[in-house]
């Protein structure tokens, strides 16, 4: 690994403030995207592990709950600055396991600090409310109160930034966290563990499980201490999962799958459009949930747009991510790089044309070529699916109810991205669009004050902000007789 800090790279999961191994001693290996070679081991745990760090939390959580915000804020303060002083080792690890460009590892964890900075603070901004009463013998109070025991299951693509985005705001409300990160990147959750333990969070306030999915998912889903689940991956599993946590009543917040529409109007400003074209479509070699998955352009401005972004595509630098003037690391699996490759054939197919790339990259493995398509038309599967790699396909349009009917033409609501200098149109288009997020004459939207989430099968809840801490607060209305 060649870290600075080698008790960083941790290869044994966390339950209750102790580093262990599965009970069976089974392991899952972790591979590097970019090369395939073995980068360790991690425990492949199940049911009875996940059981045992759900115990913990729960007897962790009268004394954790018990503390002042400010407490546990001066905790949460000291793990987001062990982050930034980290902050090479834990991008480097991150590369290595994920296939990012360092320069986004190192920009992912500054991202995934600022939530525990930013919650840290917010813990203790939890207000309740005094309500006028109707009665004059009553007095009307209401009082927010951590949920209690919380479970988060996350992705791969962002292997720190989708960890401390749900739990800062668990820890900053008093609340304790059992997390299953995915099998891709255990080795980023694992770190930020140890570096939760330097901090001084509590044994068992944050467990971290490795291994089985499904035997994890299963008894995070349906144990009855845990109050809340949150969720951020894709949305077949989120709809299980929401199912899953149904006849245990308990919260759910889910970040899932996206079909980022990019709208460029004939008054666009071109030039800042290809540059927010690029962010919005080619970071994270188009592996996130808010990438754009659809680009929609003007008839007027089409040839134009066409042909400046796709000079910009051409010069994107392909490798690994270590290799410093990489801008597009692997995709994640092979199977990933099969599907993205089934979507660019079902469009060829179906009358798309290769503007650039549209093949696997000479480097081999699960390196693909940035591409662009144009020619693309409804029926091709890629306006309706996450393709979840550098893929762009352009769609002609002559009118704006047009390109809002196909933009809003989908199951997904997460993100969205328009380019216009008309002000009535910028503020109709913004109402018109059924996203969560719209970006306006930007390609780049995410940050810790600002809410993250989507309508429809996009999601439910917000992360980050001051709404992200709601998810993990209770209401509680107190009505005392005088
Ligand atoms: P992706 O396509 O990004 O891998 P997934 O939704 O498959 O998205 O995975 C997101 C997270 O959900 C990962 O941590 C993965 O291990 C976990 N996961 C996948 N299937 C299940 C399941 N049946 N139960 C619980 N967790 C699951």
């Amino acid at each position: 690994m060649n870290l600075k800090d080698n008790d960083l790279f941790r290869q044994q999961a966390f339950i209750a403030g102790t580093w262990c191994d599965a009970d069976d001693g089974r392991t899952v290996d972790v591979t590097d995207p970019a090369s395939g070679e073995l980068l360790g081991r991690v425990p492949n745990m199940g049911g009875s592990e996940t059981l045992r760090a759900i115990e913990a939390a729960d007897a962790a959580l009268p004394a954790w709950r018990a503390r002042t915000a400010k407490e546990r804020a001066q905790i949460l303060r000291r793990w987001f600055e062990l982050m930034l002083r980290h902050e090479d080792d834990l991008a480097r690890l991150m590369t290595l396991e994920q296939g990012k460009p360092l320069a986004e590892a190192v920009g992912e964890i500054r991202y995934a600090a600022s939530f525990i900075e930013w919650f840290a603070e917010e813990g203790k901004r939890i207000y309740g409310d005094v309500i006028p009463s109707p009665a004059g013998d009553k007095r009307l109070v209401v009082v927010k109160q951590g949920i209690g025991v919380c479970a988060a299951i996350t992705p791969w693509n962002f292997p720190s930034a989708m960890i401390t985005r749900k739990v800062a705001p668990a820890l900053a409300a008093g609340c304790t966290i059992v997390v299953k990160p995915a099998n891709e990147t255990p080795f980023s959750a694992l770190a930020l563990a140890e570096l939760a333990k330097r901090a001084g969070v509590p044994d068992g306030v944050l467990s971290i499980v490795t291994g089985d999915a499904v035997a994890i998912g299963a008894q995070l889903t349906s144990h009855p201490l845990v109050r809340k689940l949150s969720f951020t991956g894709s949305t077949p599993v989120g709809r299980l999962l929401m199912g899953q946590c149904a006849p245990t009543i308990k919260k759910v917040s889910l970040e899932l799958g996206g079909n980022a529409p990019f709208i460029v109007f004939d008054d666009a400003d071109i030039d800042a459009a290809v540059e927010g074209a690029l962010v919005a479509k080619y970071r994270n070699a188009g592996q996130t949930c808010v990438c754009v998955n659809r680009f929609y352009v003007h008839d007027a401005v089409y040839d134009a747009f066409a042909e400046r972004f796709a000079a910009r595509v051409r010069g994107l630098r392909v490798g690994h991510g270590l290799e410093g003037a990489t801008q597009i690391g692997p995709l994640i699996t092979g199977k990933a790089l099969d599907k993205v490759q089934s979507l660019i054939a079902d469009a060829v197919e179906k009358g798309a044309d290769i503007l650039v790339g549209g093949d696997g990259h000479e480097l081999g493995g699960n390196f693909l070529q940035p591409t662009v398509l144009t020619g693309v038309a409804p029926g091709m599967q890629l306006l309706d699916e996450e393709i979840f790699g550098p893929v762009a396909p352009l769609v002609r349009f002559s009118s704006d109810e047009e390109v809002v009917r196909f933009a809003n033409d989908t199951l997904y609501g997460l993100a969205a991205y328009f380019y216009s200098r008309d002000i009535g149109r910028v503020w109709k288009i913004a109402e018109q669009l059924e996203y969560g997020m719209v970006g306006i004459n930007t390609g780049l939207i995410s940050n810790e004050v600002a809410p993250f989430g989507g309508v429809k099968q996009s999601g439910l809840g917000r992360e980050g902000s001051k709404y992200g801490i709601e998810d993990y607060l209770e209401m509680k209305y107190l009505c005392l007789a005088v």
